[in-house]
């Protein structure tokens, strides 16, 4: 078996409790084939300082990571990364904040990862790069004579040709993109996307499904989306702590209907069109006042990028209007909770209400929609609500699918899962689980590694 290597902006440790699916298994995979992963450490050191390289083994498992320095952090993370690509690729041109002082930092940190990693490199070597923030770092190996096959995956979405032009770097980004041997997307749309800008802006053709000809060469973009640990979240949402904080949400005299939305307090999660939906089904269906709580609990994320100030004074602006024009001394219609909680809890949290509320305006996957099913209980399963742009949808479909954007159909929804039947929520549930075995997060994670060995080119003699 070829060791894994893998790259990504963090490097999860392996002492400490990784904090999803993905991370157990990868480093699950690091460690059955032996590997290696390189990465940010998290620290950010002053511009003057040493940006040495620390490399630590455990067993088969090497973990390489550097610190970013202060302009790194400003240039590479927060700004090219943060306030550039991830508002494009999240279709939102609105937000997106290009500087030439950003874009030179994403190419000198990728630039400087590149030329730490390829000496570490064996020439059998698998090498899987993550996410948005490297996306030249395949490129930038090959400059220095890497000849392994890279993958590269795309865990946000990939944005349509259009939108994609309206970035004064794409032309750059997508010369380096399609120097991997595979790029892997959540959805077909995503991919479909990627597929017709290679086509119709470079010059490139479909060779065959899944294959695209550009600039006299060949690589593969296919659909891997990524799941969860199913059994894992199984056993968080049924241990006897989790039963205790269910039945401590559910005092007496508290709601009969309680409907959780969790995450990060980002403008791609659509938040302050959520509570306009559920002010709508207070309006539209009083009957459900003093019935129905809305939990959302949305931890801060990338508080130093002004976007996401702006969403969270919006959103604690609708709590407070929604909570001042609805509430009474014995109901308070939101709850809103602005900070991280542990995973456990909201295992049990997911499964004491009786509606997952998930309406991103658009998410590479949204692993949240996936946990709320598999936590629930399946002879009284709750009912998943979802926003037709979450990449989940694509699988997902025996949930309640809504347009985020429009709050009378999300507000019908709530409804329509406030009255829905035991039998039509086992049913959708049932189906919704067989979904999620079918694709796990190591399913997941084997897919992609199986396409990549065998895109490997011929071993360097
Ligand atoms: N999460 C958590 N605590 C929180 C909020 C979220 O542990 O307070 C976890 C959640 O369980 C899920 C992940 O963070 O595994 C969020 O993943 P998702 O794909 O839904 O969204 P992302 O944050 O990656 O955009």
């Amino acid at each position: 078996m070829r060791r894994l290597v893998i790259a990504s902006n963090r490097v999860a440790e392996p002492g400490c409790q990784p904090s999803g699916g993905l991370a157990v298994c990868i480093l699950d995979a690091l460690r059955k084939r032996g590997g290696l992963w390189f990465g940010w450490n998290g620290e950010v050191i002053a511009d003057d300082a040493p940006t040495s390289v620390t490399s630590r083994k455990y067993d088969d498992l090497t973990l390489v990571t550097m610190p970013l320095t202060e302009s790194d952090y400003k240039e590479y993370y927060l700004g090219f990364s943060n306030a550039a690509l991830w508002p494009v690729h999240h279709y939102r041109l609105d937000l997106a904040r290009f500087t030439q002082e950003s874009s030179e930092g994403y190419r000198r940190v990728n630039d400087r990862f590149a030329e730490e990693l390829a000496p570490l490199l064996k020439a059998s070597d698998l090498v899987w790069v993550h996410d948005y923030h490297l996306v030249p770092l395949g490129a930038g190996l090959r400059t220095r004579g890497v000849r392994n096959a890279i993958g590269f995956f795309y865990h946000i979405p990939f944005p349509p040709p259009d939108v994609l032009v309206a970035m004064p770097e794409h032309e750059w980004l997508t010369s380096a993109l399609v120097e991997y041997d595979l790029v892997g997307f959540q959805t077909k749309t995503d991919q479909a996307n990627f597929c017709r800008f290679v086509c119709d802006f470079m010059g490139g053709e479909m060779a065959a499904p899944d294959v695209l000809r550009v600039s006299g060469k060949t690589l593969m973009a296919s659909v891997f989306p990524v799941g969860i640990d199913v059994d894992s979240f199984i056993a968080m949402a049924r241990s006897p702590e989790a039963a205790k904080r269910i039945q401590r949400v559910h005092r007496a005299g508290e709601p009969r209907v309680h409907i959780i939305g969790v995450d990060r307090l980002d403008y791609t999660k659509g938040l302050p069109d959520r509570l306009r939906s559920f002010k709508r089904l207070l309006e539209i269906y009083p009957q459900n006042c003093k019935a129905v709580t809305l939990m959302q609990i949305a931890p801060p994320t990338r508080e130093d990028v002004q976007a996401y100030a702006d969403i969270r004074h919006e959103l604690e602006a609708l709590s407070g209007e929604i909570n001042g024009q609805f509430g009474d001394f014995d109901w308070t219609p939101v709850r809103y909770i602005h900070r991280n909680v542990p995973r456990e809890t909201l295992a049990a949290l997911y499964r004491g209400s009786q509606i997952g509320l998930v309406t991103p305006l658009r998410d590479g996957m949204n692993l949240v929609a996936k946990e709320y099913v598999a936590a629930q209980n399946e002879d009284n399963p709750g009912v998943l609500i979802l926003s037709r742009f979450a990449g989940a949808s694509e699988d997902l479909q025996e949930a309640l699918i809504v347009n985020p954007y429009d709050a009378d159909e999300v507000a019908h929804a709530m409804q329509r899962a406030i009255a829905m039947p035991r039998e039509e929520r086992i049913e959708r549930h049932r189906a919704l689980m067989a979904r999620l075995r079918e694709r796990d997060a190591c399913s997941w994670m084997e897919g992609f590694l199986r396409a990549l060995d065998a895109c490997s080119l011929p071993l360097a003699a």
